[in-house]
């Protein structure tokens, strides 16, 4: 399976799409923010460069696409307000793989300029924003081109699904029944993956240019800690679907996702032997796999089937064309209702978290 070509969001605006089920990754993008924020305040404070150029990486089609864009403008000319400066110009690159629907995004380009003059008046300089097709696990813009890079809910993605000698038997993510050497191929994966991400965009930044990264993680060293278990249901729901004829146990054991949860010292060691980049900062925060907030959520009575419901949703959203280009189309309806059914039950006993980690990085 060549994974740049399969592996992109639900596209659309229907029920299941990733535009209609992104309001987890919103919340984290809402907790990030502070951490963006800084980060481009101090380089824009630091150098006053006529133009910013900011890049996305992994900005996929929906509503979350412009939103850290947005925040970014915004704040930016809040410090100019203040300085009594003019605004500089923004050229902003929006990139995903070029199964990315595009033309989504660029539909809704006029309404957004029109809001930005509408909302930042007439001396709003220029906002330039321009699509960019491509896998950031290649070189995408020329040297020092780029002021400041940001990447949310994408790196955790590899580039492709680890090669192993043994199958992980049952198992479509790192389990406590993995063998060792599976787990060996997907952090191999990992440090080649995030070295190579690192070591480009660093070619890509201008001197003293940031970057921000926000991905999921594992709190523990445990590389089979409760993190994974969302993906842990779903193999579970999967071998019942063995159990019932409706596919073959040799395609689940075939079927590995392209996705790594590194530890915070997993990615502290990458980012020292690569060398580009001083680590700022790394932030940690957690999140209902519901995309509810518990700091939202005081005195909020939980309905474990609807939250089941939620986070089925959210699942089906990501990793519903992995899943359907490997198993076929006809399964994935019931595939997640029988998700929705053991996402609800582990509910019942014991909260779901996604782990973040909001990584802050300044070129050496
Ligand atoms: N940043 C958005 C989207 C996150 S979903 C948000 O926070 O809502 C993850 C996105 O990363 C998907 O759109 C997927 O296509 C993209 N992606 C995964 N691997 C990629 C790669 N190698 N190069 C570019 N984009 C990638």
């Amino acid at each position: 399976m060549e994974v740049q070509q399969v592996l992109h969001m639900n596209w659309g605006n229907g029920e299941t799409s990733y535009a209609s089920n992104s309001n987890l990754q919103k919340l984290v993008i809402t907790k990030a923010k502070s951490m963006v924020i800084g980060s481009i305040s101090d380089l824009y404070t630091t150098n006053f460069p006529r133009c910013l150029r900011i890049a996305d990486l992994g900005c996929s089609s929906g509503p979350n696409t412009l939103l850290v864009i947005s925040e970014i403008i915004e704040a930016i000319v809040e410090t100019c307000h203040q300085l009594k400066r003019t605004t500089p110009e923004f050229q902003v690159f929006l990139n995903d793989l070029p199964s990315n629907d595009f033309n989504n995004i660029f539909k809704t380009l006029p309404a957004f300029y029109k809001q930005l003059k509408k909302e930042k008046g007439e001396k709003f300089g220029l906002c330039s924003i321009t699509g960019l097709p491509g896998s950031f696990y290649d070189r995408l813009f020329p040297s020092s081109s780029i002021d400041f890079h940001h990447s949310s809910y994408s790196v955790h993605w590899l580039s492709q699904v680890p090669i192993t000698v043994e199958s992980n038997k049952g198992n479509i993510y790192l389990a406590r029944t993995s063998p060792p050497s599976v787990l060996k191929a997907y952090l191999e994966q990992f440090q080649n993956d995030f070295s190579l991400f690192l070591s480009l965009r660093f070619k890509e930044i201008t001197p003293g240019g940031r970057m921000v990264i926000t991905m999921l993680g594992r709190r523990s060293e445990d590389p089979f800690g409760k993190e994974g278990y969302f993906w842990e249901l779903l193999s579970k729901s999967l071998n019942d679907l063995v159990s019932e004829g409706l596919i073959e146990e040799a395609q689940v054991d075939s079927f590995n996702l392209p996705f790594y949860m590194p530890s915070r010292k997993e990615v502290e060691d990458v980012v020292c032997v690569d060398g580009s980049f001083y680590l700022d900062q790394l932030d940690i925060f957690d999140v209902n796999w519901d995309g509810s907030d518990d700091d939202d959520n005081k005195g909020f009575m939980f309905d474990r089937f609807i939250s089941g419901k939620k986070v089925a949703k959210y699942v089906r959203a990501v990793a519903e064309p992995l899943i359907a280009c490997h198993f076929g189309d006809a399964i994935i309806d019931i595939l997640f209702k029988r998700y929705i059914e053991y996402v609800s039950e582990h509910l019942s006993k014991e909260e779901g978290k996604y782990v973040n980690f909001v990584i802050s990085l300044r070129g050496k």
